[in-house]
């Protein structure tokens, strides 16, 4: 194995944060090679400070290399800067463990957590000299595999991802690479060691099927292959996350990162239906780790980092069933050593307040409440359960004990939207303020909208998109109305990015041409980025590449066609599907699982514990 270190002395001097590149960070894995060992670099494809905010590479880190055959190592994203550097240079693509070139090693693997990533994946793979393209890439290439929320649909990149990891990564990463490096020791071509892979829950092999579209260019079906690939890949799960390790010490990362603090999952899943969250839909049923557990990893790794803050994670965090005692326990441990604790998407109550104002003090951080739609209607079409009753006592008490901003989260080009549900967000904003005004309070309403992105599998998958003209009118018109109410800052998400975002997330195969000509001819790369976002160059590509994405964004699509996106079973029936969206069209909400179960068919997978049943 060679290493690239002597020609990063030359050039890290020369790029922008070079620790992005040097590795070495305190709990750093390093092994001694041994040619018995599997190597496997992990790739977020964004840079260092994006990526090492990823508690799933922490703990897939963690757990991959608990293992002594198997070595994981990681690799970030050059940025513009360095990319130039290492092309001048001829450095390839590196892990930034032992500075191995990414191509020597035996599996090289993405996660993707957005969809404006992909074109990155395509990056990091010219920068480790790896042909593009599953079919040009030989046997002493590495194996390429991919997993994370987008693996739900990962069609748009069928042909240069050779393995796709469906699911909870703790159990499935593990078991593959074993597998893989069981494989490679018994010198088993490529085509034969995918075969194999199929034995690992949730694994999905694009290159063993063929798509079939009708004489309208629909899709119609995943053809097979190969006849050993199953006809539906199930998602894997980890049906006890107590059965799972956690990481007790995690990477402390050199440079500022986005979310610099150790990070502890409470639980997984979420019971309160959204109908346009994806996460609630893959991530079914709930599972909770023990309090106790939680307690323990939070003081080991805050011991370990000496980190000055502490994060829980979840969708929800006020429905942990244990939350007053865990809160309790970590504030016991937390305050006296003045160590901040973040707790995102807490449900505001008496307890929140109480512990958010012992820990904040006399420095009120903002509160923030994900509305979503402006008014009550809205809500119950998208299902989000929060009322304006609970806004206004919850801000009522807020400004009392001295808060002085609040951030309102809304969607636009939501299913059933109308201007009327516009006015609801100029009219919830204003008599905010004529609430703070009243008490005599300084106080600000930071309004932040992003526009509807309708995701495969989840209630809205079918609904057509807003046109980026749609978008941009309900844009202005949001900003006129709320310019003049003082105290109101109104910030909005770029139309274009939003469409593309769509074509992706509900694309097929035929978009892998699209991202080829994006990338090589044009240049598109970190496409989630708003600086360097390159519209002009993506409407080409798509043009050039016959992708019309009105198919793929604007249509309304019929729930009773075959969707690309189906070769991918998360476990939520098809018939739930329909019966929410049915029910969200007439604006009937659904219950929380924590009353009764709605019947989304995940107990018929696993064991469900809000239902306690697995029919
Ligand atoms: S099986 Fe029932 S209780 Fe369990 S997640 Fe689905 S709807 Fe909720």
């Amino acid at each position: 194995m060679s290493n690239v270190q002597k020609q990063l002395d030359k050039i890290l001097p020369l790029v922008e944060k070079p620790a992005r590149y040097i590795g070495g960070e305190l709990n750093c894995v390093i092994k001694e090679p041994a040619p018995d060992m599997l190597r496997f670099a992990f790739c977020f494809p964004d840079t260092y400070e994006i990526g090492m905010s990823y508690v799933g590479m922490q703990l897939l880190y963690y757990l991959v290399n608990k293992e002594e055959k198997l070595w994981c190592e990681r690799v970030f994203a050059p940025a513009e800067d360095m990319a130039e550097q290492m092309q001048k240079n001829g450095v390839f693509l590196f892990t930034l463990e032992s500075k191995t070139p990414v191509r020597e090693c035996d599996v090289l693997g993405f996660t993707l957590q957005y969809e404006l990533g992909y074109t990155n994946v395509l990056l990091c793979l010219k920068e480790a000299g790896i042909p593009l393209l599953s079919s040009e890439r030989s046997e002493d290439d590495p194996i390429i595999i991919a997993g994370g929320p987008c693996s739900f649909n990962l069609e748009p990149l069928a042909d240069f991802i050779d393995i796709v990891l469906v699911g909870d990564g703790e159990t499935q990463l593990v078991k593959l690479l074993e597998l893989i490096r069981q494989c490679k020791l018994k010198g088993l071509k490529k085509k034969d060691i995918l075969e194999e892979a199929l034995s690992v829950p949730g694994v999905y092999i694009p290159s063993f099927y063929e798509c079939e579209y009708d004489e309208n260019g629909r899709y119609l079906r995943h053809r097979k292959l190969n006849e050993k690939a199953p006809g539906r890949v199930l998602r894997d799960f980890v049906s006890d996350l107590n059965d799972v390790d956690y990481p007790d010490k995690t990477l402390v990362p050199l440079i500022e990162i986005v979310h610099d603090r150790p990070s502890v999952e409470i639980f997984r899943g979420c019971t309160r239906g959204c109908r346009f969250c994806q996460a609630g839909m893959n991530y079914r049923p709930v599972r909770e780790r023990k309090k106790e557990r939680i307690v323990e990893i939070a003081k080991s790794q805050l011991l370990d980092s000496g980190a000055g803050e502490l994060s829980v994670l979840s969708l929800s965090t006020s429905d942990y069933s244990d939350f007053e005692p865990l809160a309790l326990d970590l504030m016991d441990y937390c305050l006296p050593r003045q160590i901040g604790i973040s707790l995102p998407s807490l449900r505001m109550d008496n307890f929140a307040f109480r512990i958010l104002d012992e820990m904040q003090g006399v420095r009120k951080s903002g509160l923030t409440f994900a509305c979503e739609a402006g008014t009550q209607r809205l809500r119950d079409v998208i299902n989000k359960n929060i009322t304006e009753d609970h806004i206004f006592k919850t801000l009522d008490q807020a400004m009392d004990m001295g808060w002085q901003s609040v951030k309102l989260y809304f969607m636009i080009g939501l299913p059933t939207e109308t201007y009327e549900d516009l006015d609801g967000i100029v009219d919830l904003s204003a008599r905010i303020m004529q609430l703070a005004k009243s008490k005599g309070k300084r106080f600000n309403v930071n309004v932040s909208v992003s526009n509807f992105v309708p995701k495969p599998q989840t209630v809205f998958q079918w609904v057509a998109q807003n046109t980026s003209e749609e978008f941009e009118k309900k844009h202005f018109y949001l900003k006129d109305r709320l310019r003049p109410i003082k105290g109101v800052s109104y910030k909005y998400h770029g139309s274009y990015q939003s469409k593309l975002e769509a074509v992706f997330a509900r694309g097929d195969r035929r978009l892998c041409k699209t991202m080829l000509t994006a990338f090589e001819k044009y240049g598109c790369r970190f496409d989630a980025w708003t600086e360097g976002f390159k519209e002009e160059a993506w409407e080409k590509a798509l043009a050039e590449t016959g992708i019309d994405d009105t198919y793929f964004a604007l249509n309304e699509l019929d729930p009773s066609d075959p969707q690309p996106w189906e070769i991918i079973d998360n476990g939520v029936s098809h018939e739930f599907y329909v019966r929410d969206y049915k029910k969200a069209l007439a604006a009937e909400t659904t219950p929380d699982c924590r009353q009764g179960c709605q019947g989304c068919g995940i107990n018929q997978h696993t064991e469900c514990p809000m239902c306690g049943s697995l029919s």
